[in-house]
């Protein structure tokens, strides 16, 4: 009996790392699959940009939007940028990819700013492989010139970790951008390690409250906390402060209560095609081109 439980045991096991493997498998060939759909998708014209509204909580008004990648791949459907980001990171891809994602963007706030409305900030994420680019500066330069918007209308965001990998060389690349009028932002802002001392000199102007302690601020002291030190340091520092991934009226007034004005999430508005942002800026108050 117990040699017949033992064999089953051992069957089972057996069963399992067969399982796995065939699991490891199943992700690697998606993986690589993936990665080969990568090469040809800015070619074969794939990507679509989102917009998702920042919005003054205070005056109601949209004041920026931030780019959000999307892929749409012929067979899977729309793929989210979690799941290709990283590869087009290993692959080397995302540096054209996100040349695209800068001219593309710098050119909808152009078109929309041409077509009379409301003037918003136009926020482009910026990966490793981007930032660490020798010519990144060129590239931000060359998207601006050829769309013809004006760099203070430009916010690039980076991550803690990626600022931090290289401070010397980060901080001398983000005064050039800074030089050039661009704002940047750090996003995810406390997800990540940075000392207080590099956060002090790096030419930013805006700390992004990452989503994961907006979450559960109606039921966690702890994220309660975070979020009211974010937002000080953020004032003492003279930076700008906005909360990302607001779902609910409680985090709103919670912010809000507690000196942070500047709000993103889908309370306000998913990330949108830009049609539908032109509809919601015409919605604002127009200014005279
Ligand atoms: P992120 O820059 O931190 O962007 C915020 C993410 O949160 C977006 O996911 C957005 O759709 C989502 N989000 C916004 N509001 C809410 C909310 O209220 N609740 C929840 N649950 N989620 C919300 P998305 O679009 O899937 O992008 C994921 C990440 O991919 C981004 O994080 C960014 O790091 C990266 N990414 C997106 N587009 C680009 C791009 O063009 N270039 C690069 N390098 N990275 C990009
Ligand atoms: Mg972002
Ligand atoms: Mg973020
Ligand atoms: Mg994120």
């Amino acid at each position: 009996n117990a040699d017949a439980a033992m064999y089953r045991a051992k069957e089972t096991g057996k069963n399992n790392c067969q399982f796995y493997a065939h699991e490891m498998n199943a992700s690697l060939e998606h993986k690589l699959a993936l990665m080969e759909g990568l090469r040809t998708a800015l070619a074969e014209r794939q990507f679509r940009l989102l917009y998702q509204p920042k919005v003054d909580v205070e005056t109601g008004r949209v004041f920026g939007v931030e780019a959000l990648l999307r892929w749409h791949h012929p067979q899977r459907g729309v793929v989210g940028p979690d799941q290709f980001i990283p590869l087009a990171e290993e692959s080397g891809a995302i540096v054209d990819i996100g040349e695209w994602v800068l001219l593309t963007a710098c050119r909808q706030a152009r078109a929309w700013r041409d077509a009379g409305l409301a003037p918003v900030t136009i926020s482009v994420n910026v990966s490793a492989r981007q930032f660490d680019e020798a010519r990144l500066v060129q590239r931000v330069q060359r998207a601006l010139e050829r769309s013809g918007l004006e760099p203070e209308w430009l916010e690039l965001e980076v991550t803690e970790s990626l600022v931090m990998r290289d401070l010397r060389e980060s901080v001398e690349k983000m005064r050039a951008l800074e030089r050039m009028g661009i704002a940047l932002a750090i996003d995810d802002f406390g997800t990540g390690y940075s000392s207080l001392a590099a956060l002090k000199s790096f030419p930013i102007s805006c700390l992004k409250i990452d989503q994961s302690f907006v979450r559960d601020l109606d039921s966690s002291a702890d994220d309660q906390a975070i979020a009211r030190a974010i937002i000080s340091l953020s004032h003492q520092l003279q930076l700008r402060v906005i909360a990302e991934g607001v779902e609910t009226g409680a985090q709103r007034d919670f912010l809000l209560r507690n000196g942070c004005r500047e709000m993103q999430g889908y309370l306000f508005g998913r990330p949108l095609p830009p049609e539908e942002i032109q509809r919601l800026l015409e919605g604002q108050a127009t200014v005279p081109a």
